[in-house]
């Protein structure tokens, strides 16, 4: 009952006590912890790292905050974005299928919270617009909640780099999994963080980069030969891709293009690290 469980720490201001709901991960060696907000963003903007990760031994892991199963009836907004996925009756269970299977194509190790995705969050992201507003006022408890949970992974890792969205695209998921992990920098955590793939290649979504790491200091992650198994992960996605890509001919060359940013010559990531 994670929406309650939210919802009722969200009004008395607490932490929300959060859950994980994948099987029991080792940790031990992890030296990369890399959030996604939804089952999808992290092979969608860093799956080229995260095959290289996993190939140098560094036990990459990658955790899934909004994995949530909904509560309750859907909203209409809910509803139509089902339909757009495909509607099967077990929705997120199909996109932990999914995940599990391509981060196993990237060796990386999936972990999936129980926070419910925006759509499912009650009556607070119910338009088009919302998706892409404000996180509501009301979710400073998650935001805790989410920051105190992935603080609590972090310490079964071998001491990880956690790796996060920027928020390029401002979708709220993106904004709130970046508010908690704001929290951790405050910490004292190290922390990178990754161009969400596919807003910043989106109308406007340069722009928003380059103010978003103004102060920052990217890092190139030449990705080589791992540029095809992230199309192949990518494609794992079966849900998601027509939605973001309208087939799986333009995710891939949308992928490709993002790989070979003005002037590179080899297909890589950038990952942003805060200024020495
Ligand atoms: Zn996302």
């Amino acid at each position: 009952m994670a929406n309650d469980r939210v919802e009722r720490a969200g009004h008395a201001g607490a932490p929300a006590q959060i859950s994980i709901v994948s099987p029991a991960a080792d940790l031990a060696r992890c030296r990369w912890l890399v959030l996604s907000p939804h089952l999808d963003d992290a092979a969608l903007s860093c799956g080229g790292a995260l095959a290289l990760f996993a190939a140098m031994g560094d036990a990459p892991a990658v955790l899934t905050i909004c994995a949530g199963q909904p509560v309750g009836p859907l909203t209409d907004f809910a509803r139509f974005q089902h339909a757009r996925w495909g509607d099967p009756a077990d929705l997120v269970g199909a996109r932990r299928d999914e995940d599990r299977r391509a981060l196993a194509l990237l060796g990386a190790t999936p972990i999936w919270l129980d926070v419910p995705d925006c759509i499912y969050r009650g009556d607070r992201y119910t338009t088009e617009a919302t998706l892409f507003g404000p996180v509501a006022p009301d979710e400073a408890a998650l935001i805790a909640g989410i920051a105190a949970v992935v603080d609590a992974l972090w310490r079964a890792t071998a001491r990880a780099t956690i790796v996060a969205p920027l928020g390029i695209g401002r979708h709220v998921d993106h904004q709130l999994t970046r508010a908690a992990v704001e929290r951790l920098v405050a910490a004292g955590r190290r922390v990178c963080w990754y161009e969400d793939f596919p807003y910043v290649a989106r109308p406007g979504g340069e722009t928003q980069q380059r103010a978003l790491t103004a102060t920052m200091a990217a890092t190139w992650i030449a990705i080589g030969e791992y540029l095809d198994r992230k199309i192949e992960a990518i494609a794992t996605y079966a849900s998601q891709v027509p939605t973001l890509f309208g087939s799986t001919e333009g995710m891939t060359s949308a992928v490709r293009r993002f790989a070979y940013p003005l002037g590179a010559r080899l297909p890589g990531e950038r990952l942003w690290y805060p200024a020495e």
